[in-house]
């Protein structure tokens, strides 16, 4: 079993609200929500860093999310996106991923 909650999550050893699933992405609501709607877009192959991530794999990302807003109905009041990376950036999941955060007036700070 891995160590890695996110691969867990992927693969069902752990319970988690899916929003989203294809063959390369998952997408749950975060656990902890910093908003009315706050969902995590992983992708299946773990890998730590957004540098570290192949960019087809990277493409299809931003591909999901772009169908995700539009399923959650965030397209029309707005949304943010965010990727924390590394010590400095906040990163507490070692398994790189998006934040979708909106169904509100966001705040002017950046974290997610
Ligand atoms: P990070 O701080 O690494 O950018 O974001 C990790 C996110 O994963 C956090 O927002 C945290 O609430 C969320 N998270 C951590 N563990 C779990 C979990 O077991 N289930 C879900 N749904 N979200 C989690």
């Amino acid at each position: 079993m891995s160590d890695c909650i996110f691969c867990r999550i992927i693969n069902n050893e752990i319970p988690s609200n899916k929003v989203y699933e294809d063959e390369h992405v998952v997408a749950f609501k975060d656990i902890d929500p910093l908003a009315a709607v706050h969902i995590v877009v992983v992708p299946k192959t773990c890998c730590l860093h957004f540098h570290k991530t192949e960019d087809n794999i990277l493409a299809h990302i931003m591909s999901a999310i772009k169908k995700i807003v539009v399923e959650q109905d965030l397209v029309d009041k707005g949304y943010r996106l965010v990727n924390n990376n590394g010590i400095d950036g906040g990163q507490t999941v070692d398994h790189v991923h998006f934040h979708i955060l909106g169904g509100e007036k966001l705040g002017s700070n950046l974290t997610g």
